[in-house]
Formats: C-alpha cells, sequence, structure tokens
C-alpha cells in the first residue's frame, strides 16, 4: 500500500523529529539525562488521587464518574477552576471554563479553531515545540514575535498578506517559558496586547508552568491585564490555557482553556466532534484533589524545584567555559543554554550521549525556521543532589572538547 498517495496535504507538515528517536534511548541507568520537561513523579501526589479514586468510585458517585459526561466538562472542577482564576486576577464564570484533555489539545483545538491554511501565528523564536507540531497540521506560516521589537502591526500584517493569508493570533508561553525558562515582564505582554489590537487578532497564551514560581514578583497573567482594561472577559481577545500537568498530574490529561463566552461555545463543538469529553473519573479526580490540597502541594513543589533550579545554575557558574549563556529562571523546569555560534547543539548530543554519558534536547525543535542550532534545554525537574553536578561536569566537558 503506498500511503503517502493518499494522505492529505497536512501530514506534509508532521513529521516524527530525530530528536525524539534520539531521546527513547535515554532509559539506560548510566545516562544523566537533562533532556525530558517532564514533573518528578516522586512528588505526585500519590495518597491525594488514591482517596479521591476512591471516594468518586463510591455508589453514589460512581454511575456519574464512569458515564458519559457535557463537553463542557464537570461542573465542580469548572466552579473551582472560576475560584483559582480569580485568585490569579483573571475574573470569570464557570462557562467561562472548558475542560481539555492537557494544554496540548487546547493548543490542537486553538489551531483548529483559527488556523486557515496559509494563515500566519506569531511566535517567539524559540517557542513551544508541542505548539508547532499542534499548529503545523493546519498548515500555518509563522511569523517571528520578539519581546522587545517595535516591528509594526502593518509590517506583521503585509508578511502575512505576502504568505497568502492573514496573522490569526499571537502563541506565547507565558512564564518560565518552554523551553527558556523566561518570563514576559509587563511591559513585554503590553506591548503583545497593543500589537493583537491594533492587527485585531486572538493571543493565545499558554501558562502551563504558572504556578510554579520560585522567586520574584508574580507578573499579571495577559488575560488578566486585558479585563482590568476593558472590564469583562467577554470582550477579551486572549484565551488563557492552563494545565494540571505540572501541578498535579500529567497522566490524567486535565487542562483547562478560559476564555470570553463565544470562543468557549466554539471549543464546545470541536470537543463534542473529537471525543465528547475528557474523562469523567479523571475529571472528579482532580476536582477531588484540586480542592483538598492544591495550595499546599503546589507549595512543596516550588520548595524541591527551586533547591534543584538553585543546584544547577550553581553547577553551570562553576564548569561552564567562555562564551556559554544562559538563562536564570524565576520558575518552572527549564534552562536555556546559548552556545558558541558555529556549535551544534544537536551534534553535541550525540557526542555527549556516547562520551560522557549526559542528554539534553538541541534547541533547534524550538525554532519555526529550524534555525537556532548553537543551542540546548536543559530540565532541572528531574535530578537532584551530585548527579546535578556531576551532569553539569559531564556536559561543560563535551562542549569544552567541541570547542
Ligand atoms: N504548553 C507548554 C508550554 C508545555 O511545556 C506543555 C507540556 N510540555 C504543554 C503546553 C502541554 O502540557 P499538557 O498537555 O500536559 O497540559
Amino acid at each position: 500500500m503506498q500511503w503517502e498517495q493518499i494522505l492529505a496535504p497536512r501530514m506534509a507538515r508532521m513529521k516524527a523529529s530525530e530528536i525524539r528517536e534520539l531521546l527513547k534511548l535515554l532509559d539506560q541507568p548510566d545516562i544523566i539525562s537533562f533532556a525530558g520537561g517532564i514533573p518528578d513523579p516522586r512528588m505526585f501526589p500519590v495518597a491525594a488521587f488514591q482517596e479521591a479514586m476512591a471516594r468518586v468510585l463510591q455508589p453514589g458517585s460512581a454511575d456519574a464518574a464512569l458515564q458519559y459526561s457535557v463537553s463542557e466538562g464537570s461542573a465542580q472542577l469548572r466552579r473551582w477552576l472560576a475560584e483559582h482564576m480569580a485568585g490569579i486576577g483573571i475574573p470569570c464564570e464557570a462557562d467561562n471554563i472548558l475542560i481539555t484533555s492537557g494544554s496540548q489539545q487546547a493548543l490542537d483545538y486553538l489551531g483548529k479553531l483559527m488556523i486557515g491554511t496559509g494563515d500566519t501565528v506569531l511566535v517567539n523564536w524559540p517557542t513551544y515545540m508541542g505548539a508547532l507540531g499542534a499548529f503545523n497540521a493546519y498548515e500555518p506560516k509563522y511569523d517571528r514575535l520578539d519581546p522587545g521589537s517595535n516591528r509594526s502591526a502593518e509590517d506583521f500584517a503585509a508578511v502575512a498578506a505576502a504568505n497568502g493569508g492573514k496573522v490569526k493570533f499571537a502563541y506565547l508561553s507565558v512564564d518560565f517559558a518552554n523551553p527558556t525558562g523566561e518570563t514576559i515582564d509587563r511591559a513585554g505582554r503590553e506591548r503583545v496586547l497593543q500589537l493583537a489590537e491594533e492587527l485585531d487578532i486572538a493571543i493565545v497564551e499558554d501558562a502551563a508552568y504558572q504556578a510554579l514560581r520560585y522567586d520574584g514578583e508574580p507578573v499579571e497573567p495577559i488575560l488578566a491585564m486585558e479585563i482590568a482594561r476593558k472590564g469583562s472577559i467577554e470582550d477579551c481577545r486572549t484565551i488563557y490555557s492552563g494545565s494540571f500537568s505540572k501541578t498535579l498530574a500529567p497522566g490524567l490529561r486535565i487542562g483547562w482553556v478560559c476564555a470570553a463566552r463565544p470562543v468557549i461555545n466554539k471549543l464546545v463543538l470541536m470537543k463534542q466532534a473529537a471525543d465528547l469529553h475528557s474523562p469523567t473519573l479523571n475529571q472528579m479526580a482532580v476536582a477531588d484533589v484540586a480542592a483538598r490540597v492544591f495550595d499546599d502541594h503546589v507549595a512543596g513543589l516550588r520548595e524541591a524545584y527551586r533547591g534543584r533550579r538553585d543546584r544547577m545554575l550553581a553547577a553551570l557558574e562553576r564548569e561552564m567555559p567562555e562564551g556559554v549563556r544562559w538563562t536564570k529562571p524565576e520558575g518552572g523546569m527549564f534552562v536555556w543554554i546559548t552556545l558558541p555560534k558555529g556549535m551544534d547543539g544537536a551534534e553535541l548530543l550525540a557526542q555527549a550521549i556516547k562520551t560522557e554519558r549526559v542528554a539534553f534536547v538541541p534547541g533547534r525543535a524550538f525554532y519555526a525556521d529550524g534555525s537556532g542550532e548553537n543551542t540546548i534545554r536543559l530540565s532541572f525537574s528531574l535530578n537532584d543532589g551530585p548527579a546535578v553536578d556531576e551532569g553539569i561536569a559531564r556536559l561543560a566537558r563535551v562542549i569544552k572538547a567541541a570547542a
């Protein structure tokens, strides 16, 4: 069977990444890996989920927990989220919330909602590679949105028109971004909002790491700033995407979108068509766990991850040769390293696995134009103690050898 002949054109943009293939080899015990950007399973709130699952599977609630449910998501969870959102400066109703199967599904739905073939999405260079993967299916063009840039709305619109479409939205990983660990400051958020107003486009605010701040002052979400200007979420163009993956557990696949009702209503139609609803049992368990332990649990995560970040930054300071730069994240899971010009992160990874048994993610996959050869992403979420020092020392040796 010649599958290529019957595939839709959109599949041309969907390729397995070489890096993912390489990263599959990383379970060998002698490799110190800074590659996986995932939570530490030792910190999952297991006991709270055991209790929650037992409770929702009791007579009286088991019928609902195991049954089909509404596409919007659990009313109880949406009410908790509406309060949670109000707590971070986003007053809204449960009706402004859609539960999704992870925030990854939200990115897919938002791409499907807005991108016509050849339309333009504005993204940071680099940006979250999973967002590029989700949007690629809808065949967009990308244009570069730099935090400090003063490029005019007319300029963005002209480039999009030359590419045969319109600018539809700007996508931003706002807090402790994947992959850079950097946070867009208030002035940067205001500029994006201003640009979006001028272009009359939407903003997709990906706040997957919002709760994981270890120091510094929280920066108001873009949606909060917009509500403060306009008076109500219903008049806002910002679509906020949140996730329980980094705070409670990613395996449950529970995320949410918070936006004006017309957006939520369209997304509900999409969810009906795609998967009817996210797993009822998981939504009920997350509602139960979030209501009981969210704040305390997240406080514990912050404490633990802060220590790991500090240890990694100290090791980088000690070990890295001149010419290597890195970010100093105030939260999240990632440190982004810029290597001397001419060095290639992918080649470095192959070498690092072979000679020093240390791993990371080469940065190129995070660039919509495939640039960024001399960058790499390190995650500090999984390693603790002397393994961090040893891993960074190994990485420094590989870099010195490649220089
Ligand atoms: N957005 C960002 C910035 C992420 O880093 C991730 C996970 N790596 C996601 C979205 C998707 O996470 P989930 O689907 O588990 O909510």
